[in-house]
């Protein structure tokens, strides 16, 4: 049966972290575009930031995220000049009027920047955007990089979560993938931030790595317990090394298969539930008092591109080299090449590469696609009508969810569509019912489970 399905639904498809997805944002969307809909943005609410740094000191080989390698430090100090400069001209766009709720560094490694940069980068995104109140900062931390002088310039500057990078502790894996962490340095960096008063704790883990059983997965899930964080991330090694050359060191040999990876999957699921953790979307854990589990409860978890949200804000704004923003219409993304953001930003030009604008079809798309991702059940008749969309608008998904209905990997009644024990594992193909974009993977994705 196992193998039936993933034959048949182990395909490669999106993440679904937008829709439309990175791959259809075309240059189309113009800098006016862009300017217009910041000009327009309402005060009331508060909008949400990311703000990406493209530095690391050393590459991991499953590296999927848009980083450059630097020994040396200048460049960092430069683009935090460039970051600030890029903050003033969004905010001037958006009318010095906004207050900003969520504010997230990613990368990238943010902890490469020294105290120094931290506090200069924070104090200057708060001289633009003032925080609004219950202002959250989360922060994307690389044990081996972050003592003590970091995590206090991180607490000075108002962190509140931190997302704790870790992957796999065993050595053998952690050779493979070029990234050799203690579970000691890690530890450390954990005490550290509690010391500071930040004790809201992500720990990312990975699945499907080089040399990865699925003992050595639960080896590293039991060791991460013991630092007892709110929330654990599991996500699955995407091997995409025709994107993203430096995968090619991967010894694809030694990479799990598609069984074996569904298998550690669901095994590290039922460890960490029977630890007390309650499952979140397709990859995420969060204790009962965590706010994802609330979220999950109340219906209002959100996915956008960090992965699983309680962030509510219909506008995200990003800066830094590759970074992508959603306004209530539309994405866009920055220029990925640091020379031409850089040149852009100092030019007084705000650095967008590409984006899309939603029509009302895309919209609806989308909160099918985040609900089910979320959620794994949609009430398609509920946002049809919310949209004021027609009721055969989504029919196009008929033939493919009749097909995945049969398969025992979701049921439909009176227009609700929920995904069964079995059907949970391949959400994204579900999802890839919905995207009008995605037929038969014109963009090149990996693979659903
Ligand atoms: S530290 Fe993170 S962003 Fe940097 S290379 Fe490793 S995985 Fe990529």
């Amino acid at each position: 049966m196992t193998q039936d399905l993933l034959k048949r639904y182990g395909g490669a498809v999106p993440r679904y972290t937008s829709y439309p997805t990175a791959p259809h944002f075309s240059d189309a969307v113009t800098e006016t575009d862009y300017r217009d809909r910041l000009s327009h943005l309402p005060s009331g609410e508060p909008v949400s930031l990311y703000l990406h740094v493209p530095y690391c000191d050393t590459l991991c080989w499953f590296c999927g995220c848009h980083t450059k390698i630097t020994r040396v430090y200048k460049p960092v100090q430069s683009y935090v000049d460039t970051a600030i400069a890029e903050l003033r001209l969004l905010a001037d766009a958006a009318g010095n009027r906004l207050k900003l709720g969520h504010l997230h560094w990613g990368g990238g490694s943010p902890t490469l920047m020294r105290p120094e940069e931290i506090l200069r980068l924070a104090e200057a995104t708060k001289g633009v955007l003032p925080h609004a109140p219950d202002f959250e900062f989360a922060v994307e931390i690389d044990p081996r990089e972050t003592g003590p002088d970091r995590i206090a310039a991180l607490a000075e500057s108002g962190l509140t979560r931190a997302s704790i990078g870790i992957q796999d502790f065993d050595p053998e894996v952690q050779k493979a993938i070029n990234r050799m962490q203690s579970y000691e340095e890690t530890a450390r960096t954990v005490q550290d931030l509690r010391r500071f008063g930040v004790h809201a704790l992500n720990l990312d883990l990975m699945y499907g790595l080089p040399y990865q059983t699925q003992e050595r997965t639960l080896e590293t899930i039991r060791t991460a317990l013991w630092l007892r964080p709110g929330r654990v991330a599991l996500f699955g090694y995407a091997h995409v090394p025709w994107m993203k050359t430096h995968m090619r060191m991967i010894p694809e040999e030694a990479l799990p298969g598609p069984e074996e990876r569904l298998e550690t999957a669901e095994a590290a699921a039922e460890l960490l539930v029977s630890a007390g953790y309650r499952r979140i979307g397709l990859d995420h854990f969060a204790l009962p008092e965590d706010s994802l589990s609330v979220a999950q409860d109340n219906g209002t978890l959100r996915r956008n591109f960090q992965g699983y949200t309680t962030d509510q804000a219909d506008t995200l704004l990003a800066v830094g080299a590759s970074g992508i923003g959603r306004l209530p219409d539309m994405f866009v993304q920055n220029e990925p090449s640091l020379q031409t953001y850089a040149r852009q930003v100092s030019g007084g030009i705000l650095p967008i590469a590409k984006g899309v604008v939603l029509s009302a079809d895309d919209r609806l798309r989308a909160a099918v696609i985040e609900r089910l991702m979320c959620d794994f059940a949609v009430d398609l008749n509920m946002l049809i009508a919310s949209h004021g969309a027609s009721a055969d608008c989504l029919a196009d998904a008929d033939g493919m969810l009749s097909r995945m209905e049969d398969d025992g990997l979701l049921t439909r009644s009176h227009g609700k569509l929920t995904l069964t024990t079995d059907g949970r594992p391949y959400v994204r193909q579900v999802a890839a019912c919905f995207d009008s974009y995605f037929r038969g993977g014109a963009a090149r994705h990996s693979s659903a489970v």
